[in-house]
């Protein structure tokens, strides 16, 4: 695995390669977990060159936020990433990102409104900010994100739309612990306690999804059924819980049949925030 941490030495070393092979790129922020690395096979799996970018992202970080704090473990993602044959690993530094002169952002509007954008209002234009930046160094044939973070891929896939990126779209289903916990690089934050109640996270999801395929389509009763049983999480605290068209995010009342909807959910553990969602399909 080449590492590299210039932005020109990268597009250079991809040059001749991307006239004859195809490149798939999984960007991430490192302190890499399960979810990461089946990201990193797909792309192993689906294109000759793979390339992973661990870069924390200071744009995409609100005041008060965790920045400063966010998990980093180099040495372990090194390891992960060459056991799972990535050719090139990207570590720039925020100051080649960010020259002291860089004045430039990057937003979609409308699909980043709702949901995560309501109470990180700045989040996804740092997302959408760095993500162009990576992708116009990389020029990748496949670019893979996790479903995890749906807005966020569906923001991306508009950005990649709206701009005509040269660039494939591919989004992986989410890696849980066997109790259904999302895997997270924020979960090393929760308490014991804390940790044993984030379950109800995706017990409240599939609450609400085993509701849909019975045929309950009023968006209400599904609402009280997942805050029911986040009730049951004491130490949770509820940022949002919302079910939005997955394809517009816009909120629904009541279910279309066929419709594929969203169903998603941001919850803080003190100060730890946790999101995870389930797409499910209206009978
Ligand atoms: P991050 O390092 O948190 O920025 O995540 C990098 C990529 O990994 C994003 O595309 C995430 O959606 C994806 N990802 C994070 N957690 C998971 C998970 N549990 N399952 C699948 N993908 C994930």
């Amino acid at each position: 695995m080449k590492i590299l941490k210039s932005p020109q030495e990268l597009n250079l070393a991809l040059f001749d390669l991307r006239l004859k092979k195809t490149v798939g790129f999984v960007p991430t922020m490192g302190y890499l977990h399960d979810g990461h690395r089946k990201l990193v096979k797909q792309a192993r799996k689906e294109n000759d060159v793979v390339v992973v970018s661990i870069f924390v992202n200071p744009l995409q970080f609100g005041a008060g936020e965790d920045y400063k704090k966010y998990p980093r473990g180099l040495a372990r993602d090194q390891r992960i990433l060459e056991a799972e044959k990535t050719d090139f690993l990207f570590l720039p530094d925020v100051k080649q990102l960010y020259p002291d002169d860089f004045v430039t952002e990057v937003r979609v509007s409308r699909l980043t409104e709702g949901l995560c954008g309501k109470s990180r209002p700045t989040h996804f234009a740092g997302v959408t900010t760095v993500v162009l930046k990576l992708l116009n160094v990389v020029q990748p044939t496949n670019l893979y994100l996790g479903q995890k973070d749906y807005q966020q891929y569906r923001v991306l896939r508009q950005m990649v739309k709206d701009l005509n990126l040269q660039v494939k779209v591919r989004m992986v289903p989410i890696v849980r612990e066997p109790d259904g916990l999302a895997l997270s690089s924020r979960n090393v934050y929760l308490s014991k306690t804390q940790r044993d109640e984030a379950r109800f996270l995706s017990l409240a999801l599939n609450e609400a999804k085993k509701k849909i395929v019975n045929g309950e389509k009023n968006v209400g009763t599904l609402k009280k059924a997942m805050r029911d049983c986040l009730k049951k999480a004491k130490s949770a605290r509820v940022d949002y819980l919302e079910i939005v068209d997955a394809d517009s995010l816009q909120g629904v009342l009541k279910l279309k049949s066929g419709q594929t909807v969203l169903i998603a959910l941001a919850v803080y553990f003190g100060k730890t925030r946790l999101i995870d969602n389930m797409l499910v399909k209206g009978k």
